[in-house]
């Protein structure tokens, strides 16, 4: 017989794939001794079993949740449905991975007319009771009976109206009575049926509907997003009830031990008085700082942050912990891992090291590098003037300008057409999630630090601005006011989430730095990682950039991005149009100064680390103008008889254009195959880069420059060009009396490359493998009409689990890839090899580029930093 149900005190925290994440630490707190209120756990298997009798929960399963029913009515000494002392719980899902907002838990259970009654006899506060009842059956409606939370507001406005009351503390125990008669009506009104008056029918209707939201629209959006498995199922969690709602020596909160936002190691958190559950997270009320609660209740005060400490020093991590005082007592009832900002995931990570909670490596492996991009972002210039409109709480920082939306379909329609948006909310709600994805920030007039925006916008990393009260937002009239501002519906604003500040229009926005904490961390990174890093840069910027971020070298310089310059351009074109071997031959001769110039700058840049330069590569359509816009040209030409001189050279143009153009460029003209074609293309640009070796090594520099020649397929590809650079190399040390050392590899791009690397390699000095052309002719895909086309259906149809452009397909590229490198090692045990392409930035193709036994990944210089902490996971993993 399988066990479906776990009391608190018979689990751990080691069994979260059981218990859930919530369920597996309420038990460990148990254990631990924190006063968590007694329950018990259905886990994650009864979920799925669920689903698997076709959505029924089995009679054994229903006896096993009646007799830990029975003991928890032991523990507590009341009982489910007694008036006379009615045992209330709450039921709370939750699933492996936390996931916040998604999942609806209901409160109070156990409420009927009966011991709503008995409650109110038993605490002599009839208010409260029927408080407390309707609540219940607003909330059971909502997630169980599936009648909207509208209905019961709408009534409860209504009502409060009809007697002139501004808020809920001012309605009596009688008011809240002929609510409840209204709320019932509602429910039958919706339901055909009456609210359910048996407690165990309420029980096992709410187990159901837990399980059933695991497969709810927003459960099942942000586990795409999270990538996390449908097949885990919830668990669910019996507890039974404590209140925050019985008066003002009673409240509710929620608390990080550090700062999430930044870092600091101090305690942070809101509560409000006299409030029951998600009242703190719903931003209905904008709730206290923590530390108000020492004077309000000192001794609650200092009882949670002895326990806050002791739970972070137990989890050794960071914790985000929902607790509630009844009546001046503290009951713990949530701790988990807090989501952070990469900005304090790094310095709590560093910070605990030096307080000696972790050691080094464990502190790198804390830090997702996903998360880093938020760092190297940009943000506002602080030499420019700051007009703040408004201010509200910093809740996600970074900057952002876009135009303002009201509503989350709408900055969803207006971001997936490339616009940027700030999505202005009173407050979010998980219905929201698809706003806030498309949105470049959020900002809500209500709610605090731990409210759904803000929680959620720390996790992808978006700025936000949260319970900025003054904004006041007129849904109506598509627009919100501060003071006399009016701010319109696709107006521009600027926030900044780091400071709270909210200005109208566009401010101008700089480079970020690296934090000290950063840059620490990233030494240890260094110290504990095998694989290389460097970086894909074309120009002597980029090169620095590299070279400041920390790259061990360039591992890709895309050498046709120097031709399309303004000022190179026309003599490109020159060379493509040129009728013979001498005029093209004067074009090369006039732009190799320029590449010489380009190389020399890349070198000092690097002071003496590699740099990998790639010859030509596109196909040379790619450097002339488009032929439709040159058949207009033409035309209007024609058709003006002025200007013959430029029609002339105009339908030439168009006659090359016409001769260059091919069926699939991507598998036509271009790499290796033009330098064959055009041998003189090649020898210029080797010829180049030799002149920059020998005039930079004047200066005293170290160089360390080596050649590749893409798109090889073919052994005797690579053996051509490679002599045809050798050739160049030996006619400028002779020219300029110089020896210095340089090497010649080529690009795997193709798969016969892959499956020959023994034989290329007997003419390689080194191996780069360019993942993105190897994923289109693996695949069979050109990538720009796969991602336009068909490739997003594939991912949502599941088709393919990824897109192979962004992460590497390890199963066919990557074997490829794995074959290229053992086949090369077989010629040349020491063969050099790394990948350049995205892929080298992310961070599970970068554990599998360790894994294969590359020497280094390539990626851009923004996210250098990111693969150096990757690279270092993956040792430490492996
Ligand atoms: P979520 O996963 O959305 O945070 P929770 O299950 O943690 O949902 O519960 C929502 C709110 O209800 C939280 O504020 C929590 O502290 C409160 N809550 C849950 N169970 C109880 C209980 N037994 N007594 C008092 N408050 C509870
Ligand atoms: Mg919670
Ligand atoms: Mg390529």
């Amino acid at each position: 017989m399988k066990r479906f149900v776990y009391l608190f005190n018979e689990g751990n925290s080691s069994m979260k794939e059981l218990l859930g994440g919530k369920g597996a630490n309420l038990a460990e707190m148990t254990s631990i001794g924190l006063p968590v209120p007694y329950g018990f756990t259905i886990s994650t298997e009864a979920c799925n079993d669920y689903y698997e009798a076709g959505k029924t929960i089995s009679a054994e399963f229903q006896e096993q949740v009646l007799a830990s029913l029975k003991k928890l009515e032991e523990q507590t000494g009341k009982r489910l449905g007694d008036p006379s002392n009615p045992l209330l719980v709450s039921v709370r899902s939750g699933a492996v991975f936390s996931m916040p907002g998604m999942m609806d838990t209901i409160l109070n259970l156990g409420m009927n007319d009966e011991t709503a009654e008995g409650v109110a006899k038993l605490t002599e506060n009839p208010r409260f009771a029927y408080d407390s009842y309707r609540r219940f059956i607003q909330m059971f409606s909502d997630v169980v009976l599936d009648v909207d939370t509208f209905f019961f507001e709408q009534l409860l406005e209504e009502f409060r109206e009809s007697k002139g009351y501004q808020s809920d503390p001012e309605l009596t125990a009688e008011d809240w009575k002929e609510v409840i008669a209204g709320y019932k009506g509602i429910v039958r009104k919706h339901t055909k049926k009456d609210f359910p008056q048996e407690p165990k029918d309420q029980l096992f209707l709410s187990i159901n509907s837990v399980f059933d939201s695991w497969n709810n629209q927003r459960a099942i959006v942000y586990r795409r997003l999270n990538k996390i498995p449908d097949h885990l199922g919830t668990a669910v969690n019996i507890q039974s009830m404590v209140f925050g709602n019985m008066g003002n020596d009673s409240g509710t909160g929620v608390a990080f031990t550090r700062n999430p936002s930044t870092g600091e190691n101090i305690l942070y958190g809101e509560y409000l008085i006299n409030a029951q559950g998600e009242d703190v997270v719903a931003g209905i009320r904008t709730p206290q700082p923590i530390h108000t609660l020492q004077a309000e209740m000192p001794e609650v005060y200092q009882q949670f942050v002895d326990t806050c400490e002791r739970l972070e020093q137990h989890y050794q991590d960071m914790q985000d912990i929902e607790f509630t005082v009844e009546r001046g007592k503290l009951f713990i009832l949530q701790t988990r891992t807090g989501k952070r900002t990469a900005q304090a995931a790094i310095r709590i990570a560093v910070e605990m090291v030096e307080e000696g909670i972790i050691d080094k490596n464990t502190a790198i492996l804390r830090v997702d590098p996903d998360q880093l991009n938020q760092l190297l972002h940009r943000r506002i210039d602080d030499s420019h003037q700051r007009n703040q409109l408004a201010k509200g709480l910093p809740a996600s920082p970074g900057a952002a300008t876009g135009q303002v939306v009201f509503d989350a379909d709408e900055a969803e329609a207006l971001g997936n057409d490339g616009k940027k948006v700030i999505l202005v909310r009173a407050e979010t709600t998980p219905d929201d999630i698809h706003g806030i994805v498309a949105a470049q920030a959020v900002v809500t007039s209500r709610g605090g630090m731990t409210s759904h925006a803000a929680v959620v916008a720390r996790g992808m990393g978006k700025p936000c601005i949260c319970g900025c009260e003054p904004l006041k937002i007129d849904l109506k009239n598509k627009q919100f006011t501060v003071g006399g501002t009016v701010v319109h519906h696709g107006d521009i604003i600027t926030i900044d989430g780091g400071t709270g500040e909210i200005m109208l229009g566009e401010i101008p926005m700089i480079d970020p730095q690296l934090s000290d904490e950063f840059q620490l961390l990233l030494e240890w990174a260094d110290s504990a990682r095998k694989l290389g890093v460097r970086a894909n840069a074309d120009n002597p910027v980029d090169a620095k950039k590299a070279f400041e971020f920390g790259a061990d070298g360039i591992g890709l310089c895309r050498t046709e991005h120097m031709f399309m310059d303004t000022s190179r351009l026309p003599i490109v074109q020159k060379m493509i149009l040129a009728e013979s071997y001498e005029e093209r031959k004067e074009a090369l001769e006039e732009l190799l100064p320029m590449q010489q110039g380009d190389f020399e700058g890349i070198f000092e840049a690097m002071q003496g680390l590699p740099a990998t330069i790639r010859l030509l590569d596109p196909p040379l359509h790619e450097f002339l103008p488009d032929k439709e816009e040159l058949l207009v040209e033409v035309t209007k030409l024609q058709l003006t008889e002025s200007n013959a001189a430029e029609l002339m050279e105009k339908e030439k143009l168009l006659k090359k254009v016409r001769q260059l153009e091919e069926f699939n460029p991507m598998l036509g003209l271009r790499g290796c195959r033009l330098g064959l074609m055009f041998p003189e293309i090649y020898e210029m640009q080797a010829k180049a880069i030799f002149y920059a070796i020998a005039k930079t090594t004047e200066t005293g520099l170290d160089v360390k420059a080596e050649i590749m020649i893409p798109l090889v397929g073919h052994v005797n590809e690579l053996k051509k060009m490679r002599q045809l650079v050798m050739d160049a190399a030996v006619q400028i040390q002779e020219e300029t009396g110089k020896e210095f050392d340089y090497t010649i590899g080529t690009m795997i791009e193709i798969p016969r490359a892959a499956l020959t690397a023994d034989q290329i390699a007997e003419e390689a000095d080194f191996f780069s493998f360019g993942t993105n052309d190897l994923t289109q002719t693996t695949f069979g895909y050109s990538r720009d009409d796969a991602e336009g086309k068909f490739l997003q259906a594939y991912i949502e149809n599941k088709v393919l689990p990824d897109n192979p452009f962004a992460v590497l397909d390890q199963d066919g590229v990557g074997k490829l890839v794995s074959t290229g490198v053992s086949l090369g090692r077989k010629t040349k045990p020491q063969l050099k090899t790394g990948i350049c392409g995205e892929h080298g930035g992310e961070k599970s193709s970068i554990e599998f580029c360790y894994q294969a036994g590359l020497d280094y990944v390539s990626c851009s210089p923004y996210r250098v930093p990111l693969a150096r902490l990757a690279a270092a996971q993956a040792s430490i993993r492996n």
